[in-house]
């Protein structure tokens, strides 16, 4: 195909503002495209690479802004390009205000110096972008500009606009993946699904729209994940554990580990482990490899079949404890003096499902049977049996449908040193790319309360000799800051009771708790114990609901302790005003 008719019918596509249209007009450019469809299917959407492949031209905006001076005549100079593209906003508006070609030099050496284009090929363009990707080393920039001149240099206007949002990745046709799905499933008269599939797979838009085209809907099933080929990461939206279990039977709980995402591609060698290649890429399919030697040492060490892992790399101390998130980020992209950073802070993979097994595919396989198929590839088939919290590298995968289970499954995962909880839907794919409602990071709470701890329960069993369930209260009455500087007692009838907490509290702190109440008790009655306002208990909640259960007329949904406000009296405590404003929130 011309370069010249790809630029027409880019800007058809652009002009166009009906989707469907749109749509029409992809759809035939497809059909057209001959051996070019794959060049044409990625160059459509700005692409030079497939979505998987993480090869960058490696050429910056001040780069292309020179060619295109260059290419504009002896007049022109790239601070005038910039200067243009301020006032217009838009590269291919800047580019296709100029007249190019008839340079001499090296727009001549690469065959061009026609000027008004018509003599470039998709083809050509490609190869030549290849080429300035391909350019390394010492003087290579200059060897990107000069090669971009020289395409420039052959560019009448309409392909100079496109080309110049080719290289900088701004393509802004209005054709988006969607679209790109739709038109290969119309140009070849294949189901839409099935493109999607073949696309979630492969992460590549002209293999699919290839195979489409020359093997059909039998192509398109057989097309399978490539260990070594990046798959876009199933992404989390936030939610409530309220709604997962009520869209859910049961959830599938796991702790939120707070690091970096990776995704581990091993294809080990049986005959000589030293040649088993390992690869990392992060969530946006970058390869991360090299800056994360443990991950490959970790699969050296656990994996003995092909697999690709979904996983969080976390940073750790020298206990193994993990580190914030900003600890990760010093070591995740870095590209020089690994070895050093890595004595500095070392991390740890955790992986939390598998995507592919010994040859198989798990995409569509539920996330119970995936976490299955983690687990046997993490353990040793000749070890004896272990228990899933001593495999090295495991996430462990519960599944419940009572709300306090997770509460204490949260309440550890604090505990730990992580951020909290993920609820996943066990029997949901994998669906990558999608921020869907199968995957809900739990919310973190909005705002936290302070109450006043104005009852309590001895446990029951192990936990007899300890309080476990805690009543807790607001004040009423006056919130002004004067009477609470005063520092004035709180009797209890100036308190509301606003529900109970039980969970997010470890056995050691149940202890503790106990210690610091029990010489507050005034009435005991069987199990139930009456406090006097003393203790001030930071709790948090997913949601305060109008009830009748308790004095103050609201309830807590899902309390869970989080601190004692040891630096705060009863009077510092929150107030019914300041529920009522919350709830009304
Ligand atoms: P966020 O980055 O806040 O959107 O939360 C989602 C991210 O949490 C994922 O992309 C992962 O990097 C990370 N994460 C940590 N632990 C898990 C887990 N058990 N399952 C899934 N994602 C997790």
């Amino acid at each position: 195909m011309e370069f010249a008719t790809f630029a027409d019918r880019a800007g058809t596509i652009e002009a166009e503002p009906a989707a469907l249209e749109v749509v029409a007009h992809v759809r035939d450019l497809f059909a057209d495209a001959g051996s070019d469809l794959e060049v044409v299917a990625r160059f459509v959407q700005g692409r030079v690479f497939p979505a998987w492949d993480s090869t960058t031209l490696d050429i910056g905006p001040s780069a292309c802004y020179e060619a295109i001076a260059r290419a504009a005549g002896t007049n022109v100079s790239s601070d005038d390009v910039e200067a243009r593209l301020a006032e217009v906003g838009e590269i291919g508006d800047v580019a296709a205000n100029y007249d190019f070609g008839g340079q001499q030099g090296l727009g001549a050496f690469t065959g061009g110096g026609g000027g008004n284009g018509g003599n470039l090929t998709v083809r050509e363009v490609h190869e030549t972008l290849e080429d300035i990707a391909a350019a390394e080393g010492s003087g290579s920039q200059d060897r990107k500009v000069d090669l971009l001149f020289g395409l420039f240099n052959r560019c009448s206007s309409e392909e100079a606009r496109y080309l110049a949002r080719i290289v900088l990745s701004e393509m802004r046709i209005g054709v988006g993946e969607g679209t790109v799905r739709d038109a290969i499933a119309e140009a070849f008269d294949v189901p839409t699904d099935r493109v999607e599939r073949a696309l979630q797979v492969s992460n590549d838009y002209g293999q699919v729209a290839r195979t489409a085209r020359d093997d059909g809907l039998e192509g398109l099933d057989s097309t399978e994940l490539e260990v070594g080929r990046p798959v876009q990461a199933m992404l989390a939206q936030t939610g409530t554990v309220t709604d997962a279990l009520e869209e859910w039977e049961t959830a599938g709980v796991e702790w939120k580990y707070d690091g970096a995402r990776i995704q581990l591609h091993h294809a080990p060698n049986r005959s000589n482990e030293s040649t088993a290649e390992t690869r990392v890429f992060s969530r946006n399919m970058e390869e991360v490899t090299d800056a994360l030697p443990e991950v490959v040492e970790f699969a050296a060490a656990h994996l003995e079949e092909p697999a690709i892992l979904d996983g969080e790399v976390v940073a750790i101390d020298e206990d193994g404890s993990p580190l914030p998130f900003q600890e990760v980020l010093k070591r995740f992209r870095r590209k020089h003096d690994v070895a050093k950073a890595r004595e500095d802070v070392s991390v740890r993979p955790v992986f939390f499902d598998c995507l592919h097994a010994g040859g198989e595919d798990l995409l569509a396989e539920p996330l119970t049977t995936r976490h299955d198929r983690l687990r046997s590839v993490l353990v040793d088939a000749d070890a004896d049996p272990v228990a899933d919290d001593e495999i090295e590298g495991l996430s462990l995968l519960w599944r419940t449908d009572d709300p306090d289970e997770i509460e204490s499954i949260a309440a550890e995962a604090l505990e730990a040193g992580h951020e909290g909880i993920m609820l996943k839907n066990p029997d949901s794919t994998y669906s990558p790319g999608r921020r869907g409602k199968h995957w809900r990071k739990r919310k973190p709470d909005v705002e936290t309360l302070d109450c006043v701890v104005t009852g309590a329960e001895w446990g029951e069993g192990r936990r007899a000799t300890v309080l476990g369930t805690f009543e807790l209260a607001v004040r009423t009455g006056d919130d002004s800051e004067e009477r609470r500087s005063a520092g004035s007692a709180v009797e209890p009838q100036n308190l509301e009771t606003v529900g109970k907490v039980a969970t997010g509290i470890t056995d050691e702190k149940l202890e503790e708790l106990t210690d610091l109440l029990e010489p507050h008790i005034t009435v005991a009655e069987g199990q139930t114990v009456d406090l006097e306002p003393a203790v001030v208990f930071e709790v948090g909640y997913e949601e305060i609901q109008s009830s009748p259960t308790y004095s103050s007329g609201y309830a807590l949904r899902f309390p869970r302790f989080v601190g004692v406000r040891s630096d705060k009296s009863p009077a510092d405590a929150d107030s019914l005003e300041r529920l009522e404003r919350l709830h009304d929130q």
